[in-house]
């Protein structure tokens, strides 16, 4: 007896050759055939007689072939054309013909004789009445017509080597032979009342359309509703997990909220305490905070972070991109160190503590002092010596450099081992020298070895008056001397205490410096000498000398601690890239995460997040709306609060599509706004920004403007950029000291500079509409008013449709719907990120009413037994636990 699980294999009736084409679109068993479900239906029970005119809407007709033939044009290019006739002609029928271009399968299928049924808009092409690529199928044998013809007649998503009719044919076959397969109800009876059964038979070989109608919300209510039962459980294991209250009384908050320069507006207002509320309740939060692009998403997350913080707990603040991630990381320094918290960037390409790291402050002035030759920035772009954290046994260097910095390390001998006290003396001996014969970065002393960096400095002039400086080995030969010494004398011993010494490298580019510094100021944490929360007293940082110029005194030792102290003591807030999730960031205790941009970043990453232990409340945010009923799929497991206002005091953004024919124009408007002091941003997008053709693209692009817009400076971003670089360019833009920016997309998400009020796009019709809205939001931040000019060429009918969306409206949902609308039904956001099932009837947009009826039903079901053991709900267990394991196995 064939069942739903049946495999197509053990029906003997289906050839070889057939199964491996169902296979290959993933059909094995009774059940997926039965649910390969048609794309739309044929009204065959009586065909209508030939057109005369053209029509709008597709039709279905069916005649004889009476003749074909094949023309070629421009050059090797085929028309094959198929003239059909009516079955019962008479004097005024006009035969249609069919016409394919270079289809050359067609050719081989259709003969003269033959009937066949074909499906598309007839057209008037000169005299003839024509349809150009019909859907079409051939009548083979009358026996098969009550299969296919004089019913309502399912037609299937195309498929790769089967033809409609042997695909119809075989579902046909499977339903008639087993009417009953044993389907369970996937949907409960107070959301659908017939039989799936039923359902099923109808929507492949439906009696009428109400039948089909009827069918068809039965199936996409019980997949809307298998969905929804998904993202219900989520919602219910997330928030059946155990997690804390991380909410502090709210007077840092307070504080924060009267320093800013602007009143929150009413929305902003809102979502806090609707944050506010879930950080105080000890269920974990997972709630998506919505806010079109520039209305002040980062000020509600700083406010959740601070509520946290203030609660004892860590916030993390997680960007898509290095750009942004320094973005937020510079914002919040600037608005949180005023009130004494501890914030940490934490990217690939840089760690950076706030507080005691002076060195950096001081930078590259110090830095271009390095001593080889190499301004910074060209420093930083060379390859570095991998890998700063490990070192190796070298000599001293053959030839010294003036300025230079070094590290070094010195082990001591095989016996003996630095009493703390002894280390003390170390630290001292280090210091003793400190600004004398050299200047000193950082030093730690382990218990068998010490790291130093190192600038020796000027002795004097030499008989020529040139500078002479101190050499390594007489400055190691002081340390190690003037140590051994003071120790001896401490320990009443005697002998030699120092290995010869290692010279790990010269330091050379600041980058490479700030590796070394932190390798240094780690050493104890990551060797494993000091527990990972334990002070370690023997290390130095600059800072320490300074605290000992300070009113009172303190020793080596007291100072050092502190310095430990800020350094171990774990930051507040850490700022990082989405990487942060994977690298082992040592949260101690995270309370809070709030996740921008959240639209790239999947849920598998947010359910690395969330299986944390205790669960972190998650706040994730992001400046694509999407139309409602996408929310309650891709987010439906999360709470939304949205931001539906802007800030008061924006200035308008003016948004026109031009034709590169008018870019003359363009540039004498750009002129005078960059006259007026605004900044601007050129945008031109790559394909891939990997492919070395596409920088040089970028670089011609990149000069053409600089020669456009001269005098004003310009300078060029793109992804092959290193990041650091990227930084220094976005600074010196924020700065104000570059007048327009060429860029790609890089730019895309989040960056916030209020001057820059003018935007250009070139090729503006290669961009999406989201992207487009997410682009243009990088403008309009500011009082001034703002320009978005979208340069195009030659627009297409569509083009031209999206760009004047853009023109229509700057409101992101309302771009968001018009996306929706213009591209269709397909996925806007895909389903991969949303870690859901593909659909397989349903239609996200136009079955917006029954995703709300199925959600409904979902969430009541889940309220009244969140764990289905009531007897008439255990059978829907299947849906969540079958689809977990496919989707989301990574959790728990
Ligand atoms: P987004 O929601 O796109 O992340 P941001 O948080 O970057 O927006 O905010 C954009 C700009 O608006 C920032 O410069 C921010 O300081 C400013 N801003 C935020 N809230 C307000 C407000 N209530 N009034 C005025 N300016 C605000
Ligand atoms: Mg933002």
């Amino acid at each position: 007896m064939t069942t739903v699980s049946t495999n197509l294999e053990d029906l003997s009736w289906i050839p070889r050759p057939r199964l491996l084409a169902l296979r290959r679109l993933g059909i094995e068993t009774a059940e997926d055939l039965l649910t390969h479900f048609p794309r739309r239906h044929e009204d065959r029970t009586e065909f209508p007689q030939f057109p005369r005119e053209e029509t709008d809407v597709p039709i279905c007709l069916c005649g004889e072939v009476i003749k074909t033939s094949v023309r070629r044009f421009g050059g090797w290019k085929k028309i094959f054309e198929a003239t059909l006739e009516e079955s019962q002609a008479n004097a005024l029928s006009e035969p249609l013909v069919c016409r394919w271009f270079n289809l050359h399968y067609v050719q081989k299928m259709i003969a003269t004789g033959q009937r066949i049924v074909v499906f598309g808009k007839p057209r008037l092409r000169g005299k003839r009445i024509c349809i150009d690529h019909p859907e079409f199928e051939v009548i083979e044998n009358d026996e098969e017509i009550s299969i296919h013809f004089r019913r309502i007649t399912p037609i299937y998503p195309a498929t790769e080597g089967l033809s409609q009719r042997v695909l119809r044919g075989i579902v046909y076959r499977v339903l008639h032979e087993s009417p009953d397969v044993g389907w369970e109800p996937i949907a409960p009876t107070t959301l659908v009342r017939s039989e799936r059964s039923d359902a099923i038979r109808a929507i492949h070989f439906p009696e009428s359309w109400e039948a089909r109608d009827a069918a068809r919300e039965h199936l996409v209510l019980s997949e809307f509703f298998a969905m929804q039962m998904l993202i219900a459980s989520r919602r219910f294991n997330s928030s059946a997990r155990s997690g804390h209250a991380h909410c502090g009384s709210g007077a840092l908050l307070d504080k924060f909220l009267k320093a800013l320069p602007f009143e929150l507006t009413a929305a902003q207002g809102k979502v806090i305490s609707e944050i506010r509320r879930d950080l105080a309740a000890s269920y974990p939060m997972n709630r998506l905070l919505q806010g079109d692009v520039g209305s002040g998403k980062t000020v509600v997350a700083i406010a959740a972070m601070l509520l946290a913080v203030e609660g004892g707990y860590q916030a993390a603040f997680m960007a898509p991109t290095q750009i942004l991630a320094e973005q937020h990381y510079e914002v919040l320094r600037r608005w949180l160190e005023p009130l004494g918290i501890r914030i940490a960037l934490r990217t690939a390409a840089r760690q950076e503590e706030s507080g005691p790291l002076p060195l950096f402050d001081l930078g590259s002035a110090r830095v271009s002092r390095a001593g080889d030759g190499v301004t910074p920035s060209q420093a930083s772009l060379e390859a570095d010596t991998p890998n700063g954290a490990r070192y190796f046994r070298r000599r001293l260097p053959h030839f010294e450099k003036p300025w230079a910095i070094y590290a070094v390390t010195i082990g001591t001998k095989k016996n003996r081992c630095l009493s703390p006290e002894a280390r003390t003396t170390v630290l001292n001996s280090l210091r003793h020298f400190h600004e004398k014969r050299y200047e000193m970065f950082a030093a730690c002393v382990m218990p068998d070895h010490m790291h130093l960096l190192i600038q020796p400095w000027p002795k004097g002039d030499d008989d020529k008056g040139k500078s002479a400086f101190w050499e390594l080995s007489e400055l190691l030969h002081s340390i190690k001397s003037f140590s051994a010494h003071s120790i001896n004398e401490l320990e009443k011993t005697s002998g030699s205490i120092w290995q010869k010494e290692r010279f790990d490298r010269y330091v050379r580019s600041d980058r490479d410096l700030e590796q070394k510094f932190h390798y240094i100021l780690r050493n104890p944490w990551n060797s494993g000498v000091a527990k990972h929360n334990e002070d370690y007293p023997w290390i130095w940082t600059q800072d320490d000398e300074a605290r000992n110029e300070s009113s009172f005194r303190r020793d080596a030792e007291t100072s050092t601690r502190d310095a430990c102290a800020t350094q171990t003591n774990h930051p507040q807030i850490i700022v990082g890239t989405h990487a942060l999730l994977y690298e082992s960031v040592s949260f101690s205790n995270l309370g809070l995460a709030v996740i921008d941009e959240q639209h790239k970043f999947g849920v598998a990453q947010r359910a690395r997040l969330t299986a944390r232990e205790p669960t972190p409340d998650v706040l994730v945010m992001t400046a694509t709306p999407i139309p409602r009923t996408l929310t309650m799929t891709v987010y439906g497991d999360l709470d939304v609060s949205t931001i539906d206002e802007m800030p008061g005091n924006r200035g308008k953004i003016v948004t026109a599509v031009r034709d590169t024919s008018k870019l003359g124009e363009v540039l004498s408007f750009l002129r005078t706004q960059l006259e007026k002091g605004r900044q601007l941003y050129v945008i031109y997008p790559l394909i891939d920004e990997s492919d070395k053709l596409d920088v040089k693209a970028a670089a011609a692009e990149y000069e053409l403007w600089r020669e456009r817009l001269h005098p004003f400076r310009c300078e060029l971003l793109h992804g092959r950029i290193p990041a650091r670089e990227k930084q220094q360019i976005m600074d010196r833009f924020r700065r104000g000291d570059t007048n327009a920016l060429i860029s790609t997309t890089v730019l895309e998400v989040g960056v916030d500079v209020p001057n820059a009020a003018i935007m250009l796009i070139e090729n503006a019709e290669r961009f999406g509409l989201a992207q487009l809205h997410q682009l243009r939001g990088r403008i309009g931040r500011g009082e001034h008013k703002s320009y978005c000019i979208l340069l195009s060429s030659n627009p297409t009918k569509e083009t031209s449709a999206k760009l004047a969306v853009l023109e229509g409206t700057t409101n992101g949902f309302e771009v968001a719907e018009a996306d929706w609308d213009l591209r269709g039904p397909g996925d806007v956001l895909g389903t991969a990120q949303s870690g859901l099932p593909a659909l397989k009837i349903g239609d996200l947009k136009r079955d917006a009413g029954l995703m709300r009826r199925a959600r409904a039903a979902a969430v009541s079901m889940f309220e009244m037994d969140p764990r289905l053991e009531q007897a008439e709900n255990q059978r829907f267990r299947c849906l969540i636990v079958e689809q977990e394991g496919q989707s989301f196995s990574h959790i728990s």
